[in-house]
């Protein structure tokens, strides 16, 4: 039941120094076989704890700095996805923009197992497994539980407006309005150039159909006005995840310490600090 103990401490879990459970990790799952990067990142393990320690060290203490951050986010959320994309796919292009949200580790949290939705139909049903949480003060503004109530705290603290205001745009959305929000923006030849990785501009103004993170109940849109109300989201584990969509926070319940483990990359563009997958 090596399977069982590995499952119920996900690698998102463990200290990034502790070894041995990434290394069953890496041993338990065929999706290291079928994935070359995160298959680097096993090996580069093993081959580090391969190395003698020292008797009086239990708990080997395995550096794993030595990972790039590519190798360290992949592990971080391979147990989120069913497949870990591979590299020049569009779900790889997707995981880049909008997988962010991945290294959420809170069991309250739901993710979905892929990173793109084909319908209505399946984003319903991924839908329907969520509890969804009314922001506070808002009309029509709902997200996951954790999310919610994270964001209901920086509120709490110092007052911050939705982008629109109206409340379901900005948050949780549908298939539909994520539809309808790429036609306003983008076409069937957009998507094909972002399918070929020769558009990517496109995906910091509006996600490809059934991508959106808002369809995941993890995302708003917000209109900030000074940097308190940045570091309060900050503080409670909103970041700015997607590369010139200013408005949009993505929830990723981490401190800002942790993305650094997990990875992240940090990027400032017009002013605008971002927290980017290293992908
Ligand atoms: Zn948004």
């Amino acid at each position: 039941m090596v399977f069982a103990i590995v499952a119920s401490h996900p690698i998102a879990h463990q200290q990034l120094t502790t070894a041995v459970p990434q290394v069953k990790d890496c041993s338990m799952t065929n999706l290291v076989a079928n994935n070359q990067e995160l298959s680097q990142a096993c090996d580069n393990i093993s081959q580090a704890v391969s190395t003698p320690f020292p008797v009086s060290s239990p708990t080997p203490n395995l550096n794993l700095t030595n990972l790039t951050h590519k190798e360290r986010f992949l592990l971080t959320i391979k147990h989120q996805l069913l497949t870990i994309p591979q590299p020049g796919t569009f779900d790889y292009i997707l995981l880049r923009a909008y997988g962010a949200a991945f290294v959420d580790e809170d069991p309250e949290v739901k993710l979905p197992q892929k990173v793109v939705f084909g319908n209505e139909l399946e984003t319903k049903e991924f839908q329907a497994t969520l509890t969804l949480e009314k922001v506070k003060n808002t009309n029509d503004c709902y997200l996951q539980q954790s999310a919610a109530a994270a964001l209901n705290r920086v509120r709490s603290q110092i007052p911050i407006s939705l982008k629109s205001g109206y409340g379901a745009s900005d948050c949780t959305r549908t298939f539909e309005t994520n539809l309808r929000f790429w036609r306003k923006y983008a076409n069937d030849k957009t998507l094909e150039k972002v399918r070929e990785g020769k558009e990517t501009a496109i995906l910091g103004l509006v996600a490809p159909p059934g991508s959106s993170q808002h369809l995941w109940g993890l995302a708003v849109d917000l209109q900030l006005t000074n940097l308190a109300q940045k570091k309060a989201l900050n503080e409670n584990g909103w970041f700015q995840t997607v590369e010139n969509d200013v408005p949009h926070w993505t929830y990723l319940g981490q401190p800002q310490e942790k993305l650094v483990e997990f990875g992240f990359q940090n990027r400032v563009v017009r002013g605008i600090s971002y927290w980017l997958t290293p992908l």
